[in-house]
């Protein structure tokens, strides 16, 4: 994807406006709480933005103003915003009908696809958001035990449904689980909450005996990019083998985006459920709850899943369409070392400013952390980050028309090719120096 003359003189000039955009927004909330549909969409700055179309790695807002794009949806839009084959895919299955209470071929052609990729996936259950799917994997292994406790770790997030909504985004050292929302339902005999990457704290809890489901994000990416300690999955693949504890990998982000086995396959640890969402349908409303053929069986004896929307033929369509790209490993290869100039050119601009940041993560998915000395390894590190001035930066890089999410983390698309890459790097040196 070339960039213009104009629009390089556009960002270095950093003078980007989103007038368009408030106002939109200004009417919007007229209409919906805070002119959102998701709580997560509510507060960047300098207001949020309303966009008319993608193109690649590009978003255009009401504004006209053309951005290049490290929300990429919130993770999905892993081949850019307007995949041409993915398109197709979709559009040659509108005609044919949507939703047929029934099955359509394409669902077990996607998941047989699943299947060959992901290693733990003996077989595959869509669902319509990666929420779901988390809340069909604890009944699961909930089931299976017949135990009742479930461990989670600070800063994870695994949706947004009241019996795993805790403790997302605690005060630092906070032990008991705190509540991620007002109004929502107070049980908290059935979670406990551990620091993730601390094996002889979750040894020492699963010896219990009482835990049904282990769940993580296999790789830690809605706070920090932070990679598992060496021997962290390993150990905790052991502890839950030996007694008896299922154990969940949350691959929702890290699905289809850190390789195309996701992060069970990259990091050569299998868990007996996993969930995944966003990457698996580049945008359109899919998610699967996949694992152990016994665990998985239990649908047929006695518990319950259901969704009206499963399965969906055009999303079947996008499914397979993306999946036949992400099977191939050359799709990975470009972001892999695109990625990764970006990681460096990111670090090497803080660097040189001498402003203390640290970039970590995979190019794929990476974070950048501004007053960090060294990669965050839990989430109370994460919360030593320079909230603030991170935001300052994100903000200064939006007016050299390069949109980065401001808790930290930046997704990669395949459309993020060299040109886009240089062209971010250029904002980003600008950027750097406005702060
Ligand atoms: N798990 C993880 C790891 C996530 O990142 C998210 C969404 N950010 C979810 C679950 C929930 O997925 P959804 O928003 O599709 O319900």
């Amino acid at each position: 994807m070339s960039v213009t003359a104009a629009e390089r003189r556009n960002w270095q000039d950093g003078s980007l406006s989103f007038e368009q955009s408030r106002r939109a927004m200004a009417e919007a909330a007229r209409y919906m709480p805070g002119g959102v549909s998701s709580n997560l969409r509510a507060q960047p700055a300098p207001t949020p933005l309303v966009f008319e179309r993608g193109d690649g790695a590009y978003l255009i807002d009401v504004d006209g103003n053309r951005l290049i794009d490290y929300y990429l949806g919130l993770g999905p839009m892993i081949l850019g915003h307007t995949p041409a084959d993915v398109i197709a895919a979709a559009a040659a299955q509108l005609p044919r009908g949507l939703l047929y209470g029934g099955q359509n071929g394409l669902e077990a052609q996607a998941a047989r696809m699943v299947c060959e990729m992901v290693p733990c996936a003996e077989l595959v259950r869509f669902c319509s958001s990666g929420s779901e799917a988390v809340q069909a994997a604890l009944r699961l292994a909930r089931a299976a035990t017949k135990r009742r406790v479930v461990v989670k770790f600070a800063g994870h997030y695994h949706g947004w449904f009241d019996n795993i909504l805790w403790s997302t985004a605690p005060p630092a050292g906070a032990e008991a689980p705190v509540p991620g929302s007002l109004g929502q339902a107070e049980e908290t005999r059935e979670i406990v909450v551990l620091p993730w990457n601390d094996l002889p704290a979750l040894q020492a809890r699963l010896a219990q005996g009482d835990v049904a489901a282990v769940i993580m994000e296999s790789m830690m990416c809605n706070s920090g990019a932070i990679l598992p300690l060496p021997g962290y999955l390993e150990g905790t693949r052991a502890a839950c083998t030996a007694h008896g504890t299922v154990l969940i990998f949350d691959e929702v982000v890290t699905g289809f985006r850190v390789g195309p086995g996701g992060a069970q396959a990259r990091f050569g640890v299998t868990p007996d459920l996993a969930t995944f969402a966003k990457a698996i349908g580049n945008g359109f409303p899919v998610a699967a709850v996949v694992g152990r053929r016994d665990l998985m069986e239990q649908m047929l004896h006695g518990v319950m899943h259901g969704g009206t929307y499963n399965g969906q033929a055009v999303n079947m369509a996008a499914v397979v369409a993306t999946l036949t790209r992400l099977r191939d490993p050359a799709s990975f290869a470009g972001m892999e070392r695109c990625g990764r100039r970006l990681m460096e050119g990111i670090q090497a601009a803080f660097d040189d400013a001498g402003i203390a940041a640290v970039v970590t993560g995979l190019p794929q998915i990476f974070f950048v952390g501004i007053g960090l000395a060294e990669p965050p390894r839990n989430w109370d590190q994460v919360l030593t980050m320079d909230k603030e001035r991170y935001i300052a930066f994100t903000t200064a890089l939006l007016r050299h028309g390069v949109r980065a999410l401001e808790r930290g983390a930046w997704f990669l698309s395949t459309e993020h090719t060299d040109d886009v890459i240089d062209a971010t790097l250029e904002a980003v040196r600008h950027a750097v120096t406005e702060i």
